[in-house]
């Protein structure tokens, strides 16, 4: 029987989610929780989305010609599991009405990790959401950084980290946000949050970071330098990432694919929904290692990346499936990774 799912909040992230979960047969859409009339409802009514709102936002909808398929109330009764899309920082209210309903809840990365029992990334701690009842997926640089690192400590042992992050100034519907002619220091102080966001998933990392921001939309570039407790061999590294759907080694001597709107291109090109990517876009040729250290760039589409590892924590979560490279698998191939 699929799991039946709830979507609270449908703006960047809970939209990927609903189409992930529609592809999936493992899982039924019940519906999802909308809270403002805006372009994405008429959207997701005309897919034949069931759209559930606040009881005192109902006659809005009605009245822009969107019948309510019902209030949010009956949505977070009838699923088996919730994941909370909403804007970073209104998770932790959101969770009290989830227990008041004795579901379980999928959180995002904008929330603090004490919203949940359990950080979580894929290739570093799957086994570790198993049964847990609310789960916290961490952000999108987060999850490019954890991917890479889990996967090298785990075949090499990764001493120390530093990661300098050129992030994406806003997504692209964001048209309020800036800077729009500058690099900001985000923060101006070392180390960024993201270090530490990592250690709460992977409390081994010995780990550094630092961003900054600059004016544009697409991805976030992370430049990634990694101290291996062996010796390692360029080629062996690139046959180990290369062996990860998760990772999309990118050449660019030979494909010309040196930038992050080139990546952007290529993904429409080949016809992702919405041009998303949801691996680490590895750059190849910059990947240098000297004796036990590795250099890198990876770019990271904010948008879709963490969409993965969510639809992957509800199989540990709800005791679907207890491997980690099963459940990959899985949901690799329903969203078009790898093959
Ligand atoms: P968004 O602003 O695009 O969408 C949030 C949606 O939630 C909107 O549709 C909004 O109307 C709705 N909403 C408002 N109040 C709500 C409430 N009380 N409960 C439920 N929904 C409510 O935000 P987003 O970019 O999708 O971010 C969602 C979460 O995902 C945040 O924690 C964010 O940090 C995290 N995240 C975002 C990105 C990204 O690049 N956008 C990447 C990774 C993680």
């Amino acid at each position: 029987m699929p799991v039946k799912i709830a979507v609270n909040g449908y703006g960047t992230i809970g939209k990927r989610i609903v189409d992930a979960v529609l592809s999936n047969k493992d899982f039924r859409l019940v519906g999802i929780a909308k809270y403002r009339v805006d372009y994405s409802a008429y959207l997701a009514a005309r897919k034949g989305i069931p759209i559930y709102v606040p009881r005192e936002r109902a006659s809005e909808f009605r009245e822009a010609g969107l019948e309510p398929h019902g209030y949010v109330d009956y949505l977070f009764e009838e699923a088996d599991l919730i994941y909370d899309a909403s804007p970073g920082g209104k998770g932790a209210g959101n969770k009290k009405i989830y227990e008041s309903y004795g579901k379980p809840g999928v959180f995002q990365g904008g929330e603090e990790p004490g919203v949940a029992e359990l950080s979580y990334s894929t290739l570093c701690n799957f086994e570790e959401a198993l049964n847990k009842k609310y789960v916290r997926v961490v952000s999108c640089n987060t999850t490019g950084m954890l991917r890479l690192l889990c996967t090298l400590h785990r075949e090499y042992g990764v001493k120390r980290a530093l990661s300098v992050i050129i992030r994406r100034a806003a997504d692209p519907k964001e048209d309020q946000r800036g800077p729009v002619n500058s690099i900001l220091l985000d923060p101006p102080s070392i180390p960024s949050h993201h270090g530490l966001d990592a250690r709460t998933v992977a409390p081994w990392l010995d780990i550094v970071t630092a961003a900054a921001v600059v004016p544009t939309t697409l991805m976030h570039m992370q430049f990634i330098e990694v101290e291996l407790s062996t010796q390692v061999n360029r080629g062996d590294v690139v046959e180990l990432l290369d062996g990860i759907n998760r990772f999309l080694l990118v050449e660019s001597a030979s494909t010309g694919i040196d930038s992050t709107s080139k990546v952007m291109e290529l993904a429409r090109d080949s016809g992702r929904p919405r041009g998303d990517i949801y691996e680490n876009i590895v750059f190849i040729d910059s990947l240098s290692i000297n004796a036990s250290r590795l250099y890198l760039f990876q770019g990271i589409h904010q948008e879709s990346i963490v969409i993965p590892e969510n639809i992957d924590v509800a199989y540990a979560m709800l005791g679907i499936e207890s491997d980690p490279l099963k459940v990959m698998e899985r949901v690799d191939s329903t969203l078009g990774i790898g093959g």
